[in-house]
């Protein structure tokens, strides 16, 4: 059997190796348009940023690696540029001389990846504007940080007199992940940098309001946002730097642009080979990763796949997902049964020593797709053991099925301890657990580690008290305006108070009962939730209709801008 495989980095890459470990027999060609193999973009922004210092850290493995340890013969400039599924070959063009073979096949795997969008804006060719997606991307950057601003047209050096300023303004456009990661480390590089992004928030698949703390806490690390404005075009200016106007008339200068814009399946060989595209413009795989055509295979960015919570198509660009369908589809080449559960789109991104990750469904997804069974819970556990020094919290919000306590999703942000807890509740998400198998969780912990309820157990706890009518609870925006008990210490209302709210501290609950209103519903607040549910047990236990506002002023703090804009409104 002859297998080849386009594209040789995450999804082909994987492939071939599982396929060459499972079947010593079938001859297997992997073809790759640059000139590396099995490289890791993930680390691109960070070798733009030099925490990464060698380019040669990136190459995972090149082509000898994979004809020696797995006899693959493995060709890079080398693109596939047609298919005939009727004779079943692949045209292949040497990129280097041009010259132009066919290839016959009996499987072929397509892992072609997602390139950036690159829009026809005005100017977007101008020297300067880069995108960060290879490693000649990379070492482009590089090399015009490195190269500097020349004083004199065409001198960067003359006579021993510096003519070269540095450059110090970069405009990174998109605020996704790799315009974020691409952002912060060109702040570590010493550059003012302004993050434009279309929508009124940077990391799309986070609800809007836990995106709010990533925007604070990355505008306090010295990124300036321009949220809600897109870009219109690109002028050259003075000394070679560019100006970046955008769909409002602000005008941006910058020494170097970066274009982090989204990424769209690369189709071309797919469409050629008349095979079926997805509504959401990816190729149409089934769960065996295997295409329209059943000789031909589609794995990673290039496809569409199953959204593990909402069953919707969806286009997940990730490295995990690309690995896992590269090896599925060797699998099943080499006649194992392998299925493609679907993806959560389980992700994390670091900044400024902080992390955002998250895992399934988005409160935002839900509404959209008119998904109304479910709840939601702020909370706000340290990351270990308070006693232990170190301890910081982490911001979570949980989504689960109000009907029978399924996890639907989390989000999670904070400076320890964020990734452990969103990688338990996507491996429980895939394992269809509730939250009352959270509660249940048996997790390790050591103070320095975690907690003996750990933030895992903590959801589950939290969210089986509000199914099982133990704690009641609200959200900002339905508690505005309704009779709220703060009962918070007095010192602590110096920081921040609800107007018309009444203060009755939890330790003098029990005595002042009688200043409750026992005709309407009480919203009980207090830092981040906690005193607020012994008030409540205290009030439920004493025929008050009391509800718990999920993630007291803590969550206020983020869901505040909703609130305010909502009474705009
Ligand atoms: C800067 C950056 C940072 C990232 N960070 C993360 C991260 O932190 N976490 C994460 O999960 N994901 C991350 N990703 C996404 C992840 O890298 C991708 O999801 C993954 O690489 C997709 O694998 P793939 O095989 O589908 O495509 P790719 O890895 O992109 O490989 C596709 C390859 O196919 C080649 N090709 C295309 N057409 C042809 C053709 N006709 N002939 C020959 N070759 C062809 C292309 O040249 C390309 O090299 C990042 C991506 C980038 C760019």
């Amino acid at each position: 059997m002859k297998v080849i495989i386009v594209g040789g980095v995450a999804g082909g890459a994987s492939c071939a190796a599982r396929l060459r470990r499972l079947d010593e027999r079938s001859e297997i060609l992997m073809v790759e348009r640059g000139p590396y193999l099995s490289y890791a973009n993930c680390g691109l922004p960070y070798h733009v940023g030099g925490v990464i210092e060698k380019e040669s850290s990136l190459l995972v493995a090149d082509a000898n690696t994979f004809r020696s340890q797995f006899a693959v013969d493995a060709r890079t400039s080398c693109e596939a540029i047609a298919v005939s599924t009727e004779k079943k070959t692949v045209d292949l063009r040497n990129v280097a001389t041009g010259e132009v073979t066919t290839e016959p096949y009996d499987k072929l795997v397509l892992s072609p990846g997602a390139p950036s969008v690159r829009p026809p804006l005005p100017g977007i060719d101008l020297p300067g504007i880069f995108q960060v997606r290879t490693v000649p991307d990379a070492r482009a950057i590089r090399e015009w940080i490195e190269k500097g601003t020349p004083f004199l047209s065409g001198m960067h050096r003359y006579s021993g007199f510096q003519t070269v300023r540095p450059k110090t303004r970069a405009v990174v456009v998109g605020g996704g992940f790799i315009g974020l990661e691409t952002a912060e480390n060109l702040v570590h590089r010493g550059f003012e940098v302004t993050l434009i992004e279309m929508l009124d928030q940077v990391l799309a698949p986070l609800d809007r309001e836990m995106a709010r703390i990533v925007e604070g806490y990355v505008e306090r690390h010295g990124i300036r946002l321009a949220l809600n404005d897109g870009v219109a075009g690109f002028k050259p200016a003075e000394g070679g730097a560019i100006e970046v106007e955008t769909k409002s008339g602000k005008i941006h200068p910058a020494d170097i642009v970066i274009l982090a814009l989204s990424v769209r399946p690369d189709t071309t060989l797919a469409k050629m080979a008349g095979l079926t595209i997805g509504e959401r413009g990816g190729i149409r795989v089934d769960d065996e990763m295997r295409t329209s055509n059943p000789d031909i295979f589609a794995v990673g960015d290039a496809v569409e796949v199953k959204d593990f919570v909402t069953g919707e198509w969806a286009l997940i660009a990730l490295a995990g997902p690309a690995n896992r369908q590269g090896r599925i589809a060797a699998d099943v080449i080499a006649g194992r049964s392998s299925r493609f559960r679907g993806s959560q789109g389980t992700s994390i991104i670091g900044l400024f020593g902080a992390s955002a990750a998250w895992t399934g469904a988005s409160e935002k997804t839900l509404n959209r797709i008119g998904d109304t069974d479910y709840e939601k819970i702020y909370l706000y556990p340290n990351s270990h053991a308070g006693y232990y020094p170190g301890a910081k919290p982490i911001a979570m919000k949980v989504l689960f099925r109000q009907s029978d306590g399924r996890l639907l999703g989390a989000q999670a942000l904070g400076v320890d301890g964020v990734d452990k807890r969103i990688s338990a509740l996507a491996m429980a998400l895939q394992m269809g657990a509730t939250v009352y198998d959270l509660e249940e969780a048996e997790l390790c912990y050591a103070p320095q580690f975690g907690s003996a309820k750990d933030p895992v157990n903590f959801v589950g706890m939290v969210a089986a008290d509000v199914l099982r009518g133990d704690m009641p609870i609200s959200h900002w925006d339905s508690a505005k305006g309704e009779f709220i008990l703060d009962v918070r210490e007095p010192f602590e209302l110096a920081v921040e108070t609800i107007p018309g709210a009444v203060n009755i501290p939890l330790g003098q609950l029990r005595a002042r009962l009688k200043e409750l209103p026992r005709d309407r519903d009480i919203h009980v607040i207090c830092r981040s939730g906690q005193r607020a549910y012994m008030a409540t047990r205290i009030l439920l236990q004493n025929g008050f209709r009391a509800r718990d506002v999920s993630g007291g002023m803590l969550s206020l703090a983020h869901n505040g801008v909703l609130v305010a804009s909502a009474d705009a409104a």
